[in-house]
């Protein structure tokens, strides 16, 4: 199951773009309800691996779990 970023929990920081082997970490268009860039996964190229949610530093930001009611997408 692909891992989703929680939009409002998101700081914004990306250390979890870069570690993505895939790419698959997007910045989003616009901030979140904090004022914070945010960013999110696309579901369909994430291959589950993992390491976003070990290199986010944010309690909460990343999940292991497909979730389009927490994670949004612009
Ligand atoms: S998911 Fe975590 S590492 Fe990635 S931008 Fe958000 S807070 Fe930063
Ligand atoms: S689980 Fe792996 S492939 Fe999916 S977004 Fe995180 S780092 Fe990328």
């Amino acid at each position: 199951m692909p891992h989703s970023i929680v939009t409002e929990t998101c700081m914004g920081v990306a250390d979890c773009a870069p570690a993505c082997p895939v790419g698959c970490i997007k910045k989003a268009g616009s901030k979140n309800e904090k004022g914070n860039d945010y960013w999110w996964i696309d579901f369909n190229t994430c291959i589950d691996c993992g390491i976003c949610l070990t290199v986010c530093p944010v309690d909460g930001a990343v999940i292991a779990e497909e979730r389009n009611d927490l994670q949004k997408i612009t």
